[in-house]
Parts: structure tokens; sequence; C-alpha cells
């Protein structure tokens, strides 16, 4: 029942406004164009599912993006799905910026600022994202940041494969609703697990990828950057490719780049 729930909150928040009970409407267009080739459908067709509208149970659509945001981060709660609940978390950090956001950073984890403060991306790593993001010609909450993973491991060791795959589809649900035209996955991690990939980031950056509708870019995480400032430029050329596909300008100023 539980699982039922959770489905029909995530269909929901997606904007889908009513289901049925009628097994042919699960029926997929595929299989209706399998089964007349030109596509199309005539009422007498005995195929042909019923008009949702004559089964339909009714179903509140989401009202704003906010809105269906505020609902998955509800509906995590004081989450208790994977083992990192029992691992020393102080808190959930969901994420942060506008449900309208074109570009979404992801990363990996929160650290222990993140863990403390309740919000991604805020520590020294943080500090470089935002200069990043600006350098970019963004405000920081004009973009939206998340984490793959929504509470921070202990000792910031790597998320585990079962941590993964319970947490992850908050991300997606964060995804599908926001709906940016770009995503920039921030470091080996979070680029490896979006593209469900072993590559290491620098085989994997440098390119674009079609991931979830939208298209994904990789690129060093803040931290690595901090630690080898010497990879900032070829970060900024994976920024400047987001913003190519943004189709904005590309900031010409050096002071104004992360290479800075
Ligand atoms: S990491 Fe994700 S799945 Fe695990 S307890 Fe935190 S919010 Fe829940």
């Amino acid at each position: 029942m539980d699982q039922l729930i959770e489905h029909l909150r995530f269909f929901k928040e997606l904007g889908v406004d009513g289901i049925s009970r009628d097994a042919a409407w699960r029926r997929r267009d595929g299989d209706r164009s399998r089964s007349d080739p030109a596509g199309g459908a005539t009422p007498a067709d005995p195929e042909v599912p019923a008009p949702l509208e004559a089964t339909a149970v009714p179903v509140t659509v989401a009202r704003s993006v906010a809105e269906a945001l505020t609902a998955i981060r509800d509906d995590i709660g004081d989450c208790t799905r994977c083992k990192l609940h029992t691992q020393g978390r102080q808190q959930v950090v969901f994420g942060v910026g506008s449900p309208e956001a074109d570009i979404m950073f992801v990363g990996e984890a929160p650290g222990a600022d993140e863990d403390t403060q309740g919000v991604p991306f805020v520590g020294r790593a943080g500090q470089l994202l935002t200069k990043m993001i600006e350098g970019m010609g963004f405000r920081r909450d004009e973009v939206y940041i998340a984490n793959v993973i929504k509470c921070r491991p202990p000792g910031n060791r790597n998320p585990e494969r079962d941590e993964i795959a319970t947490c992850q589809p908050f991300l997606f649900r964060q995804i599908e609703v926001i709906q940016p035209k770009v995503i920039v996955a921030l470091g080996t991690f979070a680029a490896q697990t979006l593209l469900e990939s072993d590559a290491p980031i620098s085989k994997l950056r440098g390119q674009l990828y079609q991931y979830r509708g939208t298209t994904l870019i990789p690129t060093f995480h803040p931290s690595f950057l901090l630690r080898s400032p010497g990879y900032k430029r070829e970060a900024w050329e994976d920024l400047k490719r987001a913003l190519g596909v943004l189709g904005r300008r590309i900031p010409a100023s050096p002071q104004s780049s992360p290479a800075s």
C-alpha cells in the first residue's frame, strides 16, 4: 500500500490528473500503434481503451513546481528509508534554489556544513560553486542545487549502492518537476551515478549527454577544484558548454570565471 501511495503521489506531482481502474487504460501508445499501423484508434476498435474521463479517479493536480517540490520534501520527511539515518546525520538536506531553474547542479552528498545547516553546498566547496554560478551570470537563487544522496554519509565516505538505490528516486523526482534545461553533474560520484558509468570524471567531462529529457554536463567537483586549482580552466569550459545549451551569453571576463 505504501508503494502504491508513493507511486500515485509521484504521478500527481508530475501533473497527472487522473487514473483508471480499466486494465486497458494501462496499454501504452506503442501497443496501440502495433495493432493499428496508422497509429490511430477508432472508437469501434475493441482494443481501444475506455476514455479516461469515463472511469477516472479524481486526483488533485499540483498547482506549481514549488508545491510539487514541497510535496516531495514532505514525502521524504525525517527519512529512515536507508541506513544513513542511523549513522550520525543531523538532518535531510533536500535542495535549494529556484523551482523554475533552467540549470540544476547535482553533487554527491551533504558534508558536515551542509548537514548542520540543512542546505547543500554551503561550505568552502559551496562558496566556490557559488562563484562558478555567478561567473556564469546567474545568482545562486536562480539555479537549483541538490545532491544525489540527501543525508551525510559518516566521515564523508562515498555513498553505498543500497543508499543510492533508495535515495536516488528523490533526485529523479526533483528533476522531473523542475525540468531544467541543463544538469551539471559535479564530480566523479554524481557523474558516474547519473550516467551509470564507471569511467572517471576526466573521461566523462567535455561531452554533453542526453539524460531524463534534459542535457547533462559532467564537470569537476568544487572540492576537487579547491585541491587542484589547475583544473578550474577545464571546469570553466564545461560551464561555458552549459551556457551554450541555454543559449546564454558567455562572460568574457576571466575575473568572473572560476578559473580566476
Ligand atoms: S539518504 Fe535518502 S533514503 Fe537514506 S535516510 Fe537520507 S533521505 Fe532517506
